[in-house]
């Protein structure tokens, strides 16, 4: 899957927020977006045009796809499956979001940010229900128990991303044993429970044109 590999304080910079996506840099003074909060390029400084709803709609796309890593083709595949899934097509997109393996490690707090969550998945440090999976799009049910594998949790990403979890927090739909490098999936992710402002009913109005 083709992926961004440029700098990514610039996708903030692009999307007008933080998306959180290089780790503990996020949370100090030395974040790019802290520092310089508008978009980037040459004209990046220039009076803001007012944008059509199109524009709002496709930036609201980008924006979701970049906090979750996700590529255009499976997002728009995540977009089909939530409006056959049985409720509200936006709030199933974005629970079909949080459901991803990678994304679930990263809130558990194992890791510091969605691309090193992808990576370390990818890199089979991860059980579900004490099977190893490799699979970052994995889509976690309630109840699903994820561990560090037993030879992994000596590295040292995992043992620093632990180390600040407190601060971080974990969500109320999630158990973290950090001390077992362990955790549990104690119900599926509601609408509510993600606290990122993101207004999917427009990326609903793009797909569904
Ligand atoms: Fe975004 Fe983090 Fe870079 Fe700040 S440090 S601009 S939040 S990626």
């Amino acid at each position: 899957m083709a992926r961004y590999i440029g700098p990514v304080c610039r996708l903030c910079r692009r999307e007008d927020m933080k998306l959180f996506l290089k780790g503990e840099r996020c949370y100090t003074d030395k974040c790019g977006y802290e520092r310089r909060s508008y978009p980037p390029g040459q004209h990046g400084q220039a009076r803001r045009r007012r944008r059509s709803d199109y524009g709002e709609q496709l930036r609201e796309k980008q924006k979701v796809k970049r906090i979750y890593g996700v590529a255009e083709k499976q997002f728009r595949g995540y977009y089909y499956k939530a409006s056959r899934m049985k409720g509200v097509t936006g709030d199933n997109l974005i629970q079909l979001l949080e459901r991803r393996l990678d994304n679930v490690v990263y809130r558990m707090g194992f890791v510091s940010d969605h691309a090193e969550a992808r990576q370390l998945v990818r890199h089979g440090h991860f059980t579900v229900n004490g099977r190893k999976v490799n699979i970052p799009s994995y889509l976690i049910r309630a109840n699903d128990v994820v561990e560090v594998r037993e030879k992994s949790r000596k590295i040292t990403r995992i043992i620093e991303a632990l180390g600040v979890v407190e601060r971080r927090g974990v969500p109320g739909w999630i158990s973290l044993e950090a001390d077992a490098f362990k955790a549990t999936v104690k119900a599926l992710p509601a609408r509510d429970d993600v606290t990122m402002p993101i207004r999917e009913h427009l990326i609903i109005e793009l797909y569904s044109k």
